[in-house]
């Protein structure tokens, strides 16, 4: 439990101020806690005079925290085809096992995905867990978290990453649930701190106001679900080894409470924003659905496709579809072009790592500036005609 040395208080309420779980009051110049206290360690570390200390042996660190070694990702498969993410994760478990000086893995599960364990070696991985069975065929959550987790119980692998996706998302949580695990979702960020080696998971908090950085400093493995196309995949090296590791599942792990009827293979004629090179992106200053005329006009001149901040997308003017950001999508395109769009960290989230983002916008002072690679400070009515004629004009030379 938490102490506090109300001698030493001063009630300054640094510490009500530090605790995300306002468990801590001051009442009578002296702090107070509740049950909503999670020993987190925040307030002990704020409190200048030192009158707040956890108690010993209160925070139960596993005891077998130290066996816990390699960095592993989860390969998801859709359809018989590694997901993108799946090589994002590689991209960046790749870094992490080199901090550590650990193996990175993947654990690979479906029905006739045997050919594809050397993608996940050209990707970076050094071994792969390969479950090719007809029963893996079919995604049932049940069935996966069961042989992930007999797995990991099995392995001891100190980080497993996967992709916050509708599968990762289903059941991961599941998997970190029984196993008493801590897990972080939605990941934007991942390092390794050098002094300890504990992995740093960096993800938007409060409504995205804030990006917090959460370590599991207590049990392992540590889980993360990153989001699609926030990490970069690593060039495929043909040439790089790995080791294919079979898995023998006992039959009692393949026996599942669900049974899919039917799958429905969902058909839509709409472009996926996530799979374009070049996005021309449209904000509230457009001010209307004919103002996207422009920015499609600019799309097609460009051969890209457009893409929407939050304000557009609920004034009706485009599908949500198009939109980008925490409650949109990610996206990572070679060219993003955010037309009045003012660059909320709710959208910066979905596209600051394209590859080179331009910004039209009237207010010189407007936040996306600071992550545009190039700004025009000017009207879009103006700008965005002149551009797209301009491109015209050079193509046809
Ligand atoms: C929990 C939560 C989740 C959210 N998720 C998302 C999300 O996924 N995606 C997202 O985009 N937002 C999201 N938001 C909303 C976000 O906070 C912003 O409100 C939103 O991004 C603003 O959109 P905007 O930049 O188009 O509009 P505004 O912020 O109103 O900016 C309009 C910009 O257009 C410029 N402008 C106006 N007229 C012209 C002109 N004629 N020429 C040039 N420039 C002009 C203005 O100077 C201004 O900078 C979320 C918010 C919350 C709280």
């Amino acid at each position: 439990m938490l102490i506090i040395d109300c001698e030493k208080c001063i009630g300054c309420g640094v510490c009500e101020a530090e605790c995300a779980f306002g468990a801590i009051s001051v009442q009578d110049g002296c702090a107070v806690v509740d049950d909503n206290c999670t020993l987190c360690g925040s307030c002990v570390e704020s409190c200048e005079v030192e009158a707040l200390l956890i108690e010993e042996g209160a925070v139960q660190v596993q005891a077998d925290i130290n066996d816990w070694s390699g960095i592993w990702v989860f390969a998801e498969s859709r359809h018989g085809k590694i997901a993108e993410v799946s090589y994002e994760l590689l991209g960046v478990g790749r870094k992490l096992a080199n901090q550590r000086g650990v193996q990175l893995s993947a654990v690979l599960l479906g029905s006739g995905v045997t050919e594809s364990a050397p993608t996940l070696i050209a990707a970076g991985a050094d071994k792969i867990y390969l479950g090719d069975d007809s029963t893996l065929g079919q995604y049932r959550e049940d069935i996966y978290g069961n042989v992930l987790e007999f797995l990991i119980k099995k392995e001891k692998p100190e980080v497993i990453l996967a992709g916050a996706t509708a599968i990762g998302r289903s059941f991961i949580p599941m998997v970190a649930n029984n196993l008493g695990a801590g897990l972080t979702a939605d990941c934007t960020g991942l390092a390794i701190r050098a002094e300890d080696g504990m992995l740093l998971q960096t993800r938007p908090a409060f409504g995205g106001n804030i990006m917090a950085t959460i370590e599991c400093p207590h049990t392992r493995p540590q889980m993360a679900t990153v989001r699609p196309k926030v990490m970069q995949p690593l060039m495929p090296d043909l040439e790089r080894q790995g080791e294919v590791v079979s898995l023998s599942i006992p039959d009692r792990l393949l026996e599942s409470q669900v049974k899919v009827l039917e799958n429905v293979l969902e058909e839509h004629n709409q472009v996926n924003i996530q799979e374009i090179e070049v996005l021309v992106a449209g904000g509230r200053g457009v001010e209307s659905e004919k103002g996207f005329k422009l920015v499609k006009e600019l799309a097609d001149e460009l051969g890209g496709a457009v893409a929407a901040s939050r304000a557009a997308v609920d004034s009706g003017w485009i599908p949500y579809a198009h939109q980008v950001g925490q409650t949109g999508k990610t996206v990572c395109p070679k060219l993003y072009i955010a037309c009045g769009i003012s660059g909320a960290i709710q959208h910066a989230v979905g596209m600051q790592s394209a590859e080179t983002i331009v910004a039209i916008n009237r207010d010189k002072n407007a936040p996306i500036f600071n992550i545009a690679s190039c700004g025009i400070v000017g009207d879009l009515f103006e700008i965005m005609p002149l551009l797209t004629k301009k491109i015209r004009e050079n193509k046809a030379l």
